[in-house]
């Protein structure tokens, strides 16, 4: 598996290019902007981007899929359904994160530990509300890489002010994916915004999560 960040947005939002070595299929996880510039990188290598996907419907994940999606012809996949709330409030967004406006229609939700490939990279999906209602994460279990979009970042955690967000939710849905911490084999967290982090690192540094 290799990927590529391309940060996108004023809020330096981290949209990640995917994509597996042995069959160059590819995928974009949370392309929230600036859709000219992810097709530059794009053009820079030689990939079959087959899908986007989607951890959670703030704007500044979601503002460049719709229209990436059109133009390579490929699907928009996740977040949870639960997140709707943030797909029918579009303006809303607009005036709380100061985003343009954009289309966004996805074409399937996903489920908790619903199985996602990029070639032959496997991801699990799991449920991890709190930021958003719907908000998801994808784990790659052979990598031991998790996505985590805005849940967790290096010494922090995702906004809980926002509506529909709530702290306690958050943080017991971040302590449920210890689990995954199995054998002491720490787990590289790569984060919707920032830089990354590691799983253990956060569970016993990240005063939040205290
Ligand atoms: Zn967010
Ligand atoms: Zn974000």
């Amino acid at each position: 598996m290799k990927y590529k960040i391309i940060p996108v947005t004023n809020f330096y939002q981290n949209c990640y290019l995917i994509w597996c070595k042995k069959t160059f299929n590819a995928a974009l996880i949370d392309p929230g902007g600036e859709y000219k510039k992810i097709l530059n990188v794009l053009k820079k290598y030689k990939l079959k981007i087959k899908k986007i996907l989607i951890t959670h419907c703030h704007l500044d994940h979601i503002g460049a899929a719709y229209i990436l999606s059109k133009i390579l012809n490929i699907p928009i996949l996740g977040p949870h359904k639960n997140d709707i709330f943030w797909l029918k409030n579009i303006k809303l967004q607009n005036k709380l994160f100061n985003l343009p406006h954009c289309i966004f229609i996805n074409n399937i939700w996903l489920k908790n530990k619903q199985n996602i490939f990029i070639g032959k990279i496997n991801f699990q999906v799991y449920h991890c509300p709190g930021h958003t209602p719907g908000h998801i994460i994808f784990f790659n279990k052979s990598n031991k890489i998790m996505i985590s979009g805005d849940i967790i970042f290096k010494n922090s955690v995702g906004r809980t002010d926002l509506p529909k967000s709530n702290f306690y939710v958050l943080k017991n849905s971040i302590k449920k994916m210890t689990f995954l911490l199995k054998n002491k084999k720490d787990i590289i967290i790569l984060p919707g915004h920032g830089e990354k982090t590691s799983f253990y690192r956060e569970i016993k540094n990240n005063m939040y999560l205290k």
